[in-house]
Order: C-alpha cells, then sequence, then structure tokens
C-alpha cells in the first residue's frame, strides 16, 4: 500500500485534507509494473493514475503506428481526461523502468473532486492544458500516415484505397480526375504514367505498388516469423479474428494468414447494428481493427497480402502453400475462408468492376456516391443496411429487389429504417439487365415485371446478390456438401479414426472449420466469432491426442 510519506510527495494528493487523502489511499491500488510491460490499453475502462516511483510512457495508435506521446515521473497523474468524458482510455501505457502507480477507479476519483475543491482546481488547470496541448499536436501534425493520388475511376488507386481504409490507416484521397485536387499533386507524378501512387509518411513514394508492396511500406506484416506452428488460421474475416486472439491467448503458436485486408465480408459492413455489446452498432472495419488489436497483443502474427494457395494434409504436421510457393508447417489448421459475393451475370457488369460497379458498402465507395443517384441489387439485410447507409452520402439510393416482397428476405427493423428515408426508393420485381459504360458505369437498364426495359443514368451500382464458399482450391479428400461449405463433426459421412471427430473438425484430423465456409452454419458475425472462439479449444483438445499418441 502506498505510505502517508508517499502519498504527501504527490502534489496533488498533498493539497487535500489529511483525512481525505488517507481515505484515497486506502482504495487505491498500488500497482507495480515491470520495464517494458504494458499495464493499460486503450479501450481498457478508465481510471485514474498517478506515478508513485519510476517512468512511465503514453502512447497512442491513431496514426496506424504506435507513437509515444509523452512520459511521466513521479508525483505526476493522468486518466482524468477520459474519466471527465466518461469514455474508455484512448491512450495505452508502460513503464519504461522498473515503476509503482497508485490507480483510482472512477468512483474513488469522483469522490476526491466532489470532496476536494483543491483537487478539483488542479485537475481542471491540468485538463485545459492538456485539451491545449492536444490541439495544438492535432493542428500541427497530419494525422495521415499516407496520401493516395489517382483517378476515381482506376481499379487500382480503389483496391490501394480499399486496403488503406479496411486496414485502418489514415489517409488522404487526392483525385487527379478533380481540378481542385491536381493542383495539390506534385507536378512529377501528373507527367506520364505514374499513377496511382501512394506517399507514406511524407517521405517515400510507391508508384503504381501491388497491395503487397504497400504493405509493406507501411509496416504490416507480410512474412511469416517461423516455419512451424501450433495452428494456423486461414482467412481473416469475423471467425479467423476470433481464433486468432484465442489462439494467441491460450498460449498456441499461431499465425492467421488474410489474402486482403482483416475484416472478411464483415469489414464491408458500414454498421453491424446486432453484435452484442455494441447497443449502438459497429462498424465492420472497426469491430475488426479492435480484434486485431487484440490479436496482436496475444502475440499472434497477422499476415495481410497473402493467400494460402494450397494445403497438404499430413498426419500430425499438415503442410501449407503461401502463393509465390513458400511454405509452412502445422500442427493444426483452422480454415476460416468465408464466401466469395456472387456477381450479377448482366452484360457488362464484370467489365466495370471497381469501376462504378462494386460488391458490399465500404466507407472506401461512400465517398464516391456523395450527391450522385445509385443502384442497389438485392432484398437481404446487407443490402438494407447498405440502402440506410448510402442514404446519408447519395442523393437518390433505388434499391432493386427481383422477388415482389422485402419482408421474407430483410429484417423488420431494416424494412422501417428504409422506409423513413425519403431519399431511399425500393423497385419490386425488377433485374437489371446490361450496364453500361466505357471507362466507368455511367448507366444501367432494367427490365420489370412486366418485361419493360428502362435505361437510367447511374453512377454506382452496388451487388449485394449472396456468397458462395470458395473451397475448390483445398484437397479433393476433404467432405464438402453439394454447395461447396465443408462438413464438420457430426455432419461427416468419411471418417476414418477410432475417436470421434471434434465438433468443428473436418474429415481430416487436425482440419477444422469455422464460420460461413462451414457447412450449415448461422452466417451471421456473432455465429463466426463464436465458433472462431469454440475452435480453438477443440484444436488444444486433437493437439493433445498427438502428444498422447507419441507419448
Ligand atoms: C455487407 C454485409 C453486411 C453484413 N451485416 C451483418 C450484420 O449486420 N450482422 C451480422 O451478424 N452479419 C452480417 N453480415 C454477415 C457477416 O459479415 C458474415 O457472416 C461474417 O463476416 C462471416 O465471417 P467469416 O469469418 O466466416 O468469413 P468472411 O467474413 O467471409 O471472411 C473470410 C476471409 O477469408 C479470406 N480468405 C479466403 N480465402 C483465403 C485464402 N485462401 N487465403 C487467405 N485468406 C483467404 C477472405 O479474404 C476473407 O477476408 C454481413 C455481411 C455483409 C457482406
Amino acid at each position: 500500500m502506498i505510505s502517508p510519506a508517499e502519498a504527501l510527495a504527490v502534489p496533488l494528493l498533498g493539497a487535500l485534507e489529511e483525512r481525505l487523502r488517507d481515505r484515497i489511499v486506502a482504495r487505491a491500488a498500488d500497482v507495480r509494473v515491470s520495464e517494458g510491460e504494458w499495464f493499460l490499453f486503450e479501450g481498457d475502462p478508465a481510471a485514474f493514475w498517478i506515478v508513485i516511483e519510476g517512468e512511465v510512457e503514453v502512447n497512442s495508435d491513431a496514426s496506424g503506428r504506435l507513437e509515444q506521446m509523452t512520459t511521466f515521473d513521479p508525483g505526476e497523474f493522468f486518466g482524468e481526461v477520459p474519466l471527465m468524458l466518461g469514455a474508455a482510455s484512448f491512450r495505452s501505457c508502460r513503464a519504461l523502468s522498473p515503476s509503482r502507480l497508485m490507480r483510482l477507479d472512477r468512483a474513488d476519483f469522483h469522490m476526491m473532486v466532489a470532496e476536494s475543491s483543491e483537487a478539483s482546481a488542479i485537475i481542471a488547470q491540468t485538463v485545459v492544458r492538456r485539451v491545449g496541448l492536444m490541439s495544438e499536436k492535432f493542428v500541427a501534425e497530419s494525422v495521415n500516415r499516407a496520401q493516395l493520388i489517382g483517378g476515381q475511376y482506376d481499379t487500382l488507386c480503389h483496391d490501394l484505397r480499399d486496403f488503406l481504409s479496411r486496414n485502418q490507416v489514415p489517409f488522404e484521397w487526392l483525385d487527379s480526375d478533380d481540378e481542385s485536387d491536381r493542383s495539390c499533386i506534385p507536378e512529377a507524378l501528373l507527367k506520364g504514367d505514374r499513377l496511382p501512387a501512394v506517399v507514406i509518411d511524407a517521405e517515400h513514394t510507391l508508384v503504381q505498388p501491388d497491395l503487397r508492396r504497400l504493405a509493406d511500406a507501411l509496416g504490416l506484416q507480410t512474412q511469416p516469423d517461423s516455419e512451424t506452428y501450433d495452428v494456423v488460421i486461414i482467412g481473416g474475416g469475423p471467425a479467423g479474428l476470433a481464433s486468432a486472439v484465442y489462439g494467441g491467448s491460450e498460449g498456441l503458436k499461431t499465425i492467421m494468414i488474410e489474402r486482403e485486408a482483416p475484416g472478411g465480408q464483415a469489414g464491408t459492413s458500414s454498421r453491424i447494428e446486432n453484435y452484442l455489446g455494441f447497443p449502438g452498432g459497429i462498424s465492420g472495419g472497426n469491430l475488426a481493427h479492435r480484434a486485431l488489436q487484440q490479436a496482436r497483443r496475444f502475440g499472434t502474427e497477422i499476415l495481410v497480402t497473402r493467400e494460402v494457395a494450397e494445403l497438404r494434409p499430413v498426419p500430425g504436421m499438415h503442410d501449407i502453400v503461401l502463393d509465390g510457393n513458400q511454405r509452412i508447417q502445422t500442427r493444426a489448421v483452422v480454415l476460416a475462408t468465408g464466401v466469395a459475393w456472387r456477381t450479377l451475370t448482366a452484360k457488362g457488369v464484370m467489365d466495370l468492376i471497381g469501376r462504378g460497379v462494386y460488391f458490399g458498402a465500404s466507407a472506401t465507395e461512400a465517398l464516391e456516391t456523395r450527391g450522385h443517384a445509385i443502384f442497389l441489387v438485392g432484398g437481404g439485410n446487407s443490402a438494407g443496411q447498405a440502402a440506410v447507409f448510402f442514404s446519408n452520402y447519395a442523393r437518390a439510393v433505388t434499391l432493386l429487389v427481383r422477388r415482389d416482397s422485402l419482408e421474407a428476405t430483410m429484417s423488420h427493423y431494416l424494412i422501417e429504417q428504409i422506409r423513413s428515408k425519403k431519399n431511399v426508393h425500393v423497385e419490386l420485381g425488377v433485374t437489371v439487365e446490361r450496364a453500361i459504360g466505357t471507362s466507368h458505369l455511367e448507366a444501367i437498364v432494367t427490365r420489370d415485371a412486366d418485361g419493360a426495359e428502362q435505361t437510367r443514368p447511374a453512377a454506382g451500382l452496388f451487388m449485394f446478390i449472396g456468397a458462395d464458399a470458395q473451397t475448390r482450391w483445398l484437397p479433393p479428400g476433404l467432405e464438402r456438401d453439394a454447395r461447396g461449405y465443408l462438413l464438420t463433426g457430426r455432419s461427416l459421412e468419411t471418417w476414418a479414426e477410432k475417436r470421434r471427430p471434434f465438433a468443428l473438425e473436418t474429415n481430416i484430423p487436425g482440419i477444422f472449420a469455422a464460420g460461413d465456409v462451414r457447412s450449415d452454419s448461422v452466417k451471421r458475425v456473432a455465429s463466426g466469432v463464436g465458433e472462431g472462439s469454440m475452435v480453438i479449444a477443440y484444436v488444444h483438445q486433437y493437439l493433445e491426442t498427438l502428444t498422447h499418441a507419441t507419448a
């Protein structure tokens, strides 16, 4: 416990009446941390901290990479700003040398401020000073890590924008097709065929980089650190991310491999409203970002822009072949590869993908729809969510639905939300026949229930017409249902082992499946997260069977 002499040495505590100081000290925690140890993470419940011994540093990763904001010495305090705002901690802290800190919880901090006008005045002055410093820093320094320069309808530029936003890298986009942006673009980049380009940290310019080069330049991991793992998770959607968190936290040597950016389908969702614990909803990108931080904190390696090209089952130690023929080995595999969007088969659609025709409803596309008339195709919840989301950007949103009603395919709350939006129109019994455009989408041709065709100017066409499992690349011996989804546990028809299969195990021992790729799974974020978490328990049990077999 903090001694009276130690408390008196802290100016803030010294300003308290003795009785109040004793009460506060008796209620405070005496936290001891070793050098380099993290004791507070962004998003943790806010608390009030006073440094008693040692030195601590405060970090932020608002710019997409960890940066030291300030340090605190004995006698100094922090944490009061989020406490007063009723928010969670928005910084992470670690000790620079062996340190002791006094931690007060919210209620005790409130008691101290309410009962001591001296403490309240000291804290108020500090808050004013700190908020002033924060705003100076905000104005002086760009929060952007990258500047992307390229045209709106350039497909590589679109992919780069999508990649930056899905990896939560703060960036500025200068549209080379827009006169007002062109004046800010360096002449050298506008000459010749040098766009799109990405300027990282205002220092390095990458001309027409592929996603891997961009990821490397941003310091994202693209190479495995080892050659062997306890578990390799393939796919970084909600199921893969949950497995990554549980695998790392339960001490398994874990790597998650994602071919694009973490988040999967959920990463393209503007707002997930039904995920437990987020009463106001949460964007899929934000959810994925939080999960990533959590997985990394537990030591899981996360590879981005890497595709698993082949899985070669070998009893006890499976072979994983990454793109470029790079190999790693693993005792267990979690297949969390989800599903891939279906594309409209209408003429012209394939040629315009990324240039006005898109899947999903991510923030990347939202900005492009500002002030325009756009069309969405599909009658499910994802189409409904997107219609509500885009209504805040586009001038007019038309939802084209092949069926003659929404009730059977869309949740009631979404139908109500759509009805309340004046700029969203629903057309039932309508199909898209053609997409028209040369460098980008200009119009679509629709056909109504009576067979009448109409050509309509369109700035965007967004497809939400379902998805399919892509499992053809997996070993032929892996059991699938008629639609290619992976069979697991009790649904298996072929199983050669003496023991029974674990619930999420495929017919090849040690290869598990979780989330949307699994046959009969509930195609939702929560169920993907649930299966991704559960599967690690089965991986443990499976690894035990290997240990017994070799004992
Ligand atoms: C627009 C939209 C809105 C949605 N809204 C909601 C909602 O509000 N609530 C809700 O509960 N659900 C919602 N869903 C459904 C939910 O997002 C999915 O059920 C969930 O994402 C499935 O998670 P998953 O991890 O199984 O697969 P996915 O999210 O599909 O992720 C699979 C990942 O695996 C990667 N991958 C595939 N193959 C490979 C390979 N060979 N190598 C490396 N990586 C690979 C893919 O790139 C992808 O990132 C929505 C879906 C969409 C599309």
